[in-house]
């Protein structure tokens, strides 16, 4: 089926990202807009992710746009479902759902140079064509599957942490889950008193922090509705507190490299307070520099490991069989159910989502493969006319991703504004305004913990297959922000 109108925009991905992106077009004029979102509904990593004990771990006040800040909190760290609920009111407010096609799995874009516009394929023979092409895919979108040897023979219940089904009873069984990132350390304590037997398998220990969190009363969720500046100054603390730790911790790591050994200590004696057993105490504890690999934050992970019922595993992992788990001393563990906490593959599948074939027949994923993984401002790439990559390297700007998503909005209203003022049809930036910022992050990271800091152990994602740590951008927000709001114009060509 072939659409024939040449829409205004396609977005790809209708979480807050691509909401973001489309919220932006909207303000700027432009009236047909599509969203193209392969899930069933709206929110992205909010809709996907429906794990036990999932939470946000960045402060709710911050977490959100700050156009549109939510009252309505439970938590100053909201669990899954108020997130989720959020998108969908950010969706009905600003009458985003009517430009959203769910379960559009879309395959691959490309640049038509003759019509200038891009032809959208969808999975199913669906074509569509857009001026602009705008991905908005989430980084951490693409679930990773272990390949351990026999996993497919596995007879009982397999879940991964993106799949989670509801319909399944934990109660009574003897389960395994492999994986101890971010979201391992929210599942495991909120399964394991459920289960009869848990035995986690951990390949590199996580840090993991003490966990703020609290109710926020009824009083002053009210005060936040009545009088917005309130919540505007708790997201203003916040939002400072995330900006001194990343850069303190993990971009300027040269001269304040004691915030990581102070923040390792925290979480050494967050851990001495939970767990007396000396052996699994250093069994937790990783071998690698903080800010290496993500932090996570928990008041009660460490307690579920001195639980009776569970059990933590570091041999590795040798085969799965049809009822249990064989390490490489020869143990077996029987389980019927398999949980896998494994992840996202970011470098061999999701920079970029889908395929993009730009200008003279250049496929982006290639071409980042082949060369470097980069983006000017974390936005846009030469070849790829007409097109803003929302999930790129080098975009990622502070802890929060609305930083990143409202930071992209600001370059785009500076950009589509001189597109306009031109009565241009195309832009593209240019390869000497995409090297010198590629040039100018490259330096960057020379002062951070990843080019500094012990990271060979962690086997963090932030770190590509070129051992090159391309997801953050090495900046400040405030120097993130202030960019967006006054590159040079003519980093961009227009005709
Ligand atoms: P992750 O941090 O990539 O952790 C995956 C875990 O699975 C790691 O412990 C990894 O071990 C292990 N693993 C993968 N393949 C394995 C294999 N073949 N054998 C043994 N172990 C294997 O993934 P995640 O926990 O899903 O978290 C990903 C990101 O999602 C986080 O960093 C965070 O940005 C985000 N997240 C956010 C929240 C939130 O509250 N906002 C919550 C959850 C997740 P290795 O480390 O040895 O590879």
């Amino acid at each position: 089926m072939t659409d024939t109108t040449v829409h205004d925009a396609a977005i790809i991905g209708a979480g807050f990202g691509g909401m973001g992106a489309a919220i932006q077009l909207g303000r700027l004029g432009f009236t047909d807009l599509v969203i193209l979102e392969r899930e069933d509904d709206l929110g992205g990593t909010w809709h996907v992710n429906r794990y036990p004990g999932l939470a946000v771990d960045i402060p709710s006040s911050t977490y959100s746009y700050s156009f549109e800040p939510n009252p309505h909190w439970s938590r100053l760290y909201a669990p899954g479902e108020e997130l989720k609920k959020y998108a969908s009111h950010v969706a009905d407010k600003y009458d985003l759902r009517t430009l959203m096609r769910f379960n559009s799995v879309v395959e691959g874009a490309v640049w038509d140079a003759e019509n200038e516009h891009w032809t959208v394929n969808v999975a199913g023979g669906e074509r569509l064509h857009a001026r602009y092409l705008l991905t908005a895919t989430g980084f951490l979108s693409q679930p990773k599957m272990p390949d351990i040897p026999g996993i497919e023979t596995f007879a009982g219940k397999v879940i991964h942490t993106t799949k989670w089904d509801d319909s399944y009873d934990l109660a009574g069984k003897k389960a395994a889950v492999i994986g101890t990132g971010a979201t391992a350390v929210q599942l495991i304590p909120e399964i394991a008193p459920t289960l009869a037997e848990l035995t986690v398998y951990q390949r590199t220990a996580i840090w993991v922090t003490p966990k703020s969190d609290a109710k926020i009363p009824k009083r002053v969720r009210s005060m936040y509705a009545r009088v917005p500046l309130t919540q505007r100054i708790v997201r203003g603390f916040g939002s400072g507190v995330l900006e001194v730790l990343m850069v303190a911790a993990v971009l300027k790591y040269r001269r304040f490299k004691i915030f990581n050994k102070i923040a390792e200590r925290v979480a050494k004696r967050h851990m001495a307070r939970q767990i007396d057993d000396p052996e699994l105490r250093k069994k937790l504890t990783p071998d690698y520099d903080f800010g290496c690999k993500r932090p996570t934050f928990s008041n009660d992970y460490f307690k579920a490991f001195t639980r009776d019922n569970v059990n933590l595993e570091t041999t590795s992992i040798e085969r799965i069989e049809p009822d249990g788990i064989v390490t490489s001393d020869g143990n077996k563990t029987t389980i019927d159910t398999l949980i896998l906490a494994t992840g996202f593959n970011l470098w061999d599948v999701n920079f970029p989502a889908i395929e993009i074939i730009g200008r003279d027949g250049r496929n982006l994923g290639k071409w980042w493969r082949d060369n470097r993984f980069q983006a000017y401002e974390g936005v846009a790439v030469p070849h790829f006319p007409n097109f803003l990559t929302l999930a790129s390297p080098y975009s990622y700007s502070g802890l929060s991703y609305f930083t990143t998503i409202e930071s992209q909005m600001k370059h785009m209203k500076r950009l589509f504004g001189e597109i306009s003022k031109r009565g241009a049809s195309t832009f593209e930036v240019t390869s000497e305004a995409n090297a010198e910022f590629l040039d100018r992050m490259t330096e960057k990271l020379e002062d951070s913990v990843f080019a500094l800091g012990s990271c060979s152990t962690a086997r963090s994602y932030y770190f590509n297959q070129h051992g090159e740590a391309a997801i953050l951008r090495p900046t400040s927000t405030i120097n993130a922000f202030r960019e967006a709001g006054r590159f040079p114009l003519d980093a961009y060509s227009y005709a």
